[in-house]
């Protein structure tokens, strides 16, 4: 037995129950750490207040460290496990048991506030309908209802009750709920998830835009002066835990030396590889959010998952989404400017896998292809118009253009092409893209951002993966039928045929 007058004790004053015993005598012990601990306590119970070992424990788990053993104990009452009870032996690794932690319940109390208390319970399908009703509250249910019975005894606050765990979406989070077992009152609710907020740089759309010049050259990457003014700090929302650019939308861990930083600042500049991580990161998911803001979210969600990115995957100035089974992810080159130093080559890429999760397979045919060139033009340059001067709105990716091998270009594409349909159709996607995005650029005069934004997605769920200009036409204008009662099926119609896509 220890002796208390030899050990250093951490007193519970309101319970006279010994909370921390340590620094006594003791000799090391043969057996396994469990058996060791059990008889520790059955030796000690006294010392300890703790009652009958063998009745009122349940031995949980032996934790196990570099040099020690812990040997974890739950108390139980009446059957049921006491929240937050449990008694520790420390044991090292000679077998000698050289600290007791000491966190139960003085059985009296629970006598005299648990026992005593004869208060008719509710069945456990009430305690499930209270869960569901407050899982509603949060968001929507998506995991099982997980529940267990126990006794609450936390500072002197004493009664039965469920603990009731369950995950929802929109917004994510793990619930863990306590709900009194008499009257169905939830007295303790608090969400476990850890969501994690992290500090960014980035430029938005790009230095091109923000600087409002058009000199600005890449120098092989160079930090340079002139680029000061076009960072932007920004919070990159929903990390997951572990220090990574890995959250709720995107995650690139797919690029090699990847960003790490265990306090979540990602604070870099042009000339650092980490860049482009934090600036494909903040924007795919800044659109994901936005996308969702239109209505497209819990049932009705686009990509509503983590998309994997290689920001450096390759030496080439080109970048891509992968649709390939198990892959469904996106690659930025380094050529000329990195790819994912301008935001709008990110939300082009972006684009595409949107088409990919509302129509696998989408572009079969050169023109749905065409559709899906001018969609990701259109879905970036309309994310980002409110940042740009007036001329420049209809000018995509002007930065990086800026890095093309036969010398800097005003921008990669425009939106407001005059080119017609069919004459002057080249066969080539991105060149025949242009015809598209400039109608869907007039869609968005005709409606407005948001609206144009929302039955552009929209239509893309009236379509298959063989469809064509014409297709793609008459799809918007149904969305905009179904959504907002066709007031503008005729200013809709007029842009169509003006290109020639509709007759
Ligand atoms: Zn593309």
């Amino acid at each position: 037995m220890i002796d208390l007058k030899k050990s250093t004790v951490r007193w519970d004053r309101e319970n006279y129950v010994p909370r921390k015993i340590y620094g006594f005598d003791a000799k090391p012990q043969k057996g396994t750490p469990r058996q060791i601990a059990e008889r520790f306590l059955m030796e000690n119970s006294g010392v300890l207040k703790i009652g009958n070992v063998r009745k009122e424990f349940t031995y949980d788990k032996t934790a196990e460290s570099l040099a020690t053993f812990t040997v974890l104990f739950q108390q139980y009452f009446e059957g049921m496990p006491i929240h937050g009870a449990w008694i520790a032996v420390h044991i090292d690794r000679t077998g000698r048991v050289f600290m007791v932690k000491n966190d139960t319940v003085p059985v009296f109390k629970l006598e005299k506030k648990v026992k005593a208390k004869k208060a008719a319970l509710l069945p456990a399908a009430r305690i499930v309908e209270i869960a569901k009703k407050k899982a509603q509250e949060y968001g929507e249910l998506e995991t099982a209802i997980n529940k267990e019975k126990m006794i609450y005894a936390l500072k002197g606050n004493f009664r039965r009750a469920w603990k009731v765990k369950f995950g929802t979406r929109n917004p994510a989070a793990s619930w863990i709920l306590f709900i009194d077992a008499a009257s169905g009152h939830v007295f303790d609710e608090r969400n476990v998830l850890r969501k994690i907020d992290g500090a960014g740089i980035v430029f938005r759309p790009n230095p091109v835009v923000t600087l409002n010049r058009d000199d600005v050259l890449d120098l092989k990457d160079k930090s340079q002066e002139v680029f000061r003014k076009a960072y932007k700090k920004v919070v990159l929302k929903d990390l997951k835990p572990g220090g990574t650019l890995k959250g709720r939308y995107v995650d690139t861990t797919k690029t090699a030396q990847y960003a790490r930083a265990a306090d979540n600042a990602f604070l870099f500049d042009r000339e650092d590889d980490r860049f482009e991580e934090v600036m494909t990161y903040y924007h795919i998911d800044s659109l994901q959010r936005y996308i969702q803001s239109l209505g497209f979210s819990s049932s009705k969600s686009i990509l509503d998952r983590t998309i994997r990115v290689n920001c450096h995957g390759t030496p080439d100035d080109q970048s891509f989404y992968d649709p390939s089974p198990g892959r469904h992810d996106l690659t930025f080159g380094d050529g000329g400017v990195d790819d994912a130093e301008d935001a709008e080559v990110i939300l082009h890429e972006y684009g595409h896998a949107l088409q990919d999760a509302i129509i696998p397979g989408f572009g079969q045919v050169n023109e749905g292809r065409a559709m899906g060139e001018g969609f990701g033009d259109y879905i970036g340059a309309s994310f980002f118009a409110r940042y740009k001067t007036q001329p420049r709105k209809v000018k995509v990716a002007e930065w990086d253009a800026k890095g093309y091998a036969g010398g800097p270009q005003e921008c990669l594409r425009r939106l407001d092409s005059p080119k017609r349909y069919p004459e002057h159709m080249e066969g080539e996607e991105h060149a025949d893209g242009e015809i598209w995005s400039a109608c869907l650029w007039k869609v968005r005069k005709v409606l407005g951002r948001k609206k144009a934004d929302t039955v552009i997605l929209e239509s893309h769920f009236y379509l298959n993966q063989y469809a064509d200009f014409k297709d793609g036409a008459e799809a918007i204008i149904m969305a905009e039928k179904n959504l907002y009662g066709g007031k503008r099926t005729k200013s809709l119609t007029k842009i169509f045929r003006e290109c020639g896509v509709l007759q």
